[in-house]
Parts: C-alpha cells; structure tokens; sequence
C-alpha cells in the first residue's frame, strides 16, 4: 500500500468559500459573519475587501478567520459593498501572497476578486501572458482572472470581464468588486454553487445558503451556470456569458463539502446525505448490535443507515470541537495522535458490541485505519465500515483537494484490500446508482468524475502531470 500513504501536494488547494454585499450597511462586518458560516470551506487563511464607493480597503491573514482577522480591524473597513473569501487546504504552502481576496490597481482602477475552484487551462494562460511580460504575484490560479481583465484586448468590450470569462475553463464560483459594484460569476458547468441572497434592500451572494441565515437574508436563487450578475446602483442585472454545455455540480459537495443546513443545488445537503445512509443501508446490509458515525463527515448517513435497518443509532465517538489548525500543526507528523485529539471513543458504547461504521468517503485510508483501530482497542467486537460515497479512484481538477492519484487508496486497490489496510471485518462502499438515486435531477447534471474518470472538462496530460511533480517537489 505504499502508494497511498503520502501527504497531500503543495499546491494550493482552491476549494473555498466565498461572499460578497452589496448595497448593506457596514458590510465588511456581514461579510466576516457570513464568513463564520463558510469557514468549514477553507481554514488556512481568510480575507475582507470592502468599498464606500471611492475607497477600497482589506484586511487578510493566515488561519481561522478569527485568527487572520481581528474583528476590530473591521472598523478600518468601511462602506456598503464588500467581498471575503476562506481558503481550504490541507498542508504545506501557506503563502501570504496566495490569501484572497487578491486585490490589485489596474488602469479602470482597483479591483478584488475571490474564487472558488480550479481552472483547468490556468497554467497556459498565465505561461502565454509571462511570455508577453506580465508579472503575476501569486501562484492561484485567480490571478489569471485579474490578468485577463486588465487585457487591452478586453478593456474595450462593453463588459470586460464578460469578455475575460469565455477565455477560462474548469470551476469557478467567483465574486468582483470594484469600488462602485459587486460582481458574481459560475462557470458554465455550474461546478460549485453559488447563490444570492435578499437582505434589506441590499444583496448577498454566498457560496452556501447556510451564510445567508447567519445574515437573516432571504435565499433568492442560485446563480445559474454561465451567468454574471453584476449588483449596482441599477439595482441586479443578469446576463448570460456563455451557454452550458452540460451541467456538472460537483456532487462531492453533497457527500462531505458543503455544510448539512445550507441549501445547494435545489436541495437540503441535510436530506441529500440521509437519502445516501439509506441507500447504502439497502446495498450494504450488516449484521449488527449498532450503528455510529464518524462525526461530524458521517452523520445524516448515518442517520439514514440506521433508519432503513432498524439497527440503533449511537454516538461511539465523540469529536474534539476546540481544536485550531494552529494547535494541528506542530504534531501533524504523528497521525495517530492527532486523531486520537480529535476523535475520541465512547468505550461504555463499543465495548462487546458489533459495529456499524458510517463516514462519507476514504481518501488515502490511512485516518480511516487509525480510526478503525481505537475502535478495535475500546474493545468493539466487529467493526463493519460502511462509506456514502462511492470509491474515489480518480484525482479532482476541480476544486476537491485530492489531485494526486497514486495517494488515492481505490485507484488500484479492490475493495476486500482497502478492507484489509484499514483493519475492518467488512467495508462496503456506496453504488453510483445509490448516489444519484439520493440527488435531485438528472445523473448527467453532476460531475462524478473522482469516480467515474468521466472529466466533464478537458484534462489536459500538462495538469496530470503538474499534479504529480508538485507532489515530488515536497
Ligand atoms: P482517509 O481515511 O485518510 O482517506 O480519510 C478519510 C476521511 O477524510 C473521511 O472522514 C473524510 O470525511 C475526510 N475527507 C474526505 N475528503 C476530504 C478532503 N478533500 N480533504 C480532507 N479530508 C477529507
């Protein structure tokens, strides 16, 4: 199993959260709210950009938002539109220059951007602008974003970052601020969500719906893939920048991403992971005594195992909730102890019993064993692992951050293997059919391509291969 015990690359993980206001008053102090209910998005660094119409100001830093902004600083932020962003990402590169909102002067003046997602064909664009001389700051690929916007070739068009987009492929959610409005776009495919909310007789647009009930705003709608909602002082104007070609909402973002209360791609992730539970409770029954998740990742499925087998729900871990990555840090070279910190067993629940295991999905399998075997060691009798997801045999170039696929467990192990690395008596493993039985729509609406291979973008051989040198360079 060597292949998959490796850490995970240095490049930076881009699945995020954003926010961004409009027309609310103080809204760098909404967008810091809105963005304690994003920060299960992104832990490594958040950032505040906000405008009073003429000035721009920011406020960023690495770690938690509360760490990376103190919320006195946000009196230095004043004005009625503003946009933050949290980023995810598991290891290595914190670098300052990388904390977003990126903000930068060009010659229409200053603007900020933050994006949630991967481009697919960033590293050509940026190699095709470096051979024309621009300078980039940061190594996101957002910044080609600000590059493309700034082109002469675009600044002429009546919309110019309309203009920009039809040149960038992959996901992106993103929101654009300049010092009069704010500015939100989806990719074509609708990879990550993105909606709009009413608050007042202003605007929000949050990645997840869960921020806009921090903010007491009214869901409105999403934004639809391959639109660009520009929020003024016309009030909101929509138009489309380019057609769909298909949809392809990651549904990852159902299983493990998104927040159980926030409403994504018109349904509750709540219901979504419940629906999940019962499906894999009916393909992959177990003889058992009871059934716990691991929390908080297994949950509502396990929640919905339970329902559809009858056999009990109990709580045979119980999770560590004071934990900052500051504290992770320094002892992230011992695995085992940091999952002992953060997950401890319940042994009066365990002990003797037959053991149903609920969690979302196995990445690597290495947590997943040391999981396993404080279970075994609390003296549980059989432990039965039973995932909502589907084997995850293929990287995302998209925003998840698993993008190296010899760290992926299921890329060339079968499931009686991966059973026996992690030490269960039995692993079952969701069905793509139970998956899409659980989602709302159509299965061709989403994008299962860590487990399928079905790329709904282009991959190009450059990015498989950047994947893997970044991982060699650590
Ligand atoms: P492992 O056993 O090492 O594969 O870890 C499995 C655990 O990682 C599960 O509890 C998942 O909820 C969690 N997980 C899933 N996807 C990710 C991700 N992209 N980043 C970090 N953790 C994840």
């Amino acid at each position: 199993m060597a292949g998959c015990m490796g850490t995970p690359g240095s490049r930076p993980g881009e699945s995020c959260g954003v926010i961004g206001l409009y027309g609310v008053e103080r809204a760098a102090e909404q967008a810091y709210l809105g963005l304690y209910a994003l920060q299960h998005r992104g832990q490594e660094s958040a950032g505040i950009v906000a405008s009073d119409g003429l000035k721009i100001q920011s406020a960023k830093g690495l770690g938690l938002l509360t760490e990376a902004i103190a919320p006195g600083q946000l009196a230095a932020l004043p004005g009625h539109i503003a946009v933050g962003h949290v980023r995810y990402s598991t290891t290595g590169a914190r670098r300052v220059q990388n904390i977003q909102p990126l903000v930068v002067e060009y010659s229409q003046g200053i603007v900020a951007i933050a994006h949630n997602g991967n481009l697919t064909n960033a590293r050509s664009l940026r190699r095709e602008y470096e051979a024309r001389g621009s300078i980039f700051q940061t190594s996101t690929d957002s910044e080609v974003f600000i590059h493309l916007l700034a082109d002469p070739e675009h600044l002429g068009a009546e919309n110019p970052l309309r203009e920009a987009l039809e040149h960038v492929q992959g996901a992106y959610s993103i929101v654009l601020l300049t010092a009069s409005e704010l500015i939100a776009a989806r990719d074509p495919c609708g990879f990550r969500p993105l909606c709009v909310g009413r608050v007042g007789e202003g605007y929000v647009v949050a990645s997840e719906t869960c921020a806009l009930d921090l903010l007491g705003a009214a869901f409105e709608r999403e934004v639809e893939p391959g639109e660009l909602i520009t929020f003024g002082e016309r009030g909101m104007e929509a138009c489309r920048f380019a057609e769909s070609p298909r949809r392809a909402r990651c549904v990852f973002e159902y299983i493990y991403f998104a927040r159980p209360d926030s409403i994504i791609f018109g349904e509750n992730v709540h219901k979504v992971r419940v629906r999940l539970g019962e499906n894999l409770a009916e393909s992959c029954p177990a003889e058992a005594d009871i059934v716990t998740s691991v929390p908080d990742s297994g949950n509502c499925a396990a929640l919905g195992y339970s329902r559809r087998s009858g056999i009990r729900l109990d709580h045979g871990f119980v999770r560590n909730h004071y934990i900052g990555r500051t504290f992770i840090k320094p002892i992230e070279e011992s695995r085992s102890a940091d999952v002992k910190i953060k997950l401890n067993v319940v042994r009066a629940v365990v002990e003797g019993k037959r053991v149903v295991v609920v969690d979302d999905s196995i990445v690597r399998g290495t947590t997943s064993r040391a999981r396993m075997a404080t279970l075994r060691e609390a003296g549980a009798r059989e432990v039965h692992l039973r995932i909502s997801a589907p084997p995850i045999r293929r990287p995302c170039y998209y925003g998840i951050d698993f993008q190296h696929a010899d760290e992926l467990i299921a890329r060339d192990h079968s499931v009686e293997e991966i059973a026996q690395f992690i030490g269960v008596d039995s692993l079952g493993y969701q069905t793509i059919e139970g998956l899409m039985d659980a989602v709302p729509g159509e299965g061709g609406d989403y994008c299962c391509a860590c487990f399928t291979g079905d790329y709904p973008v282009e991959v190009t051989e450059e990015m498989d291969k950047y994947a893997l040198e970044s991982r060699y360079r650590r």
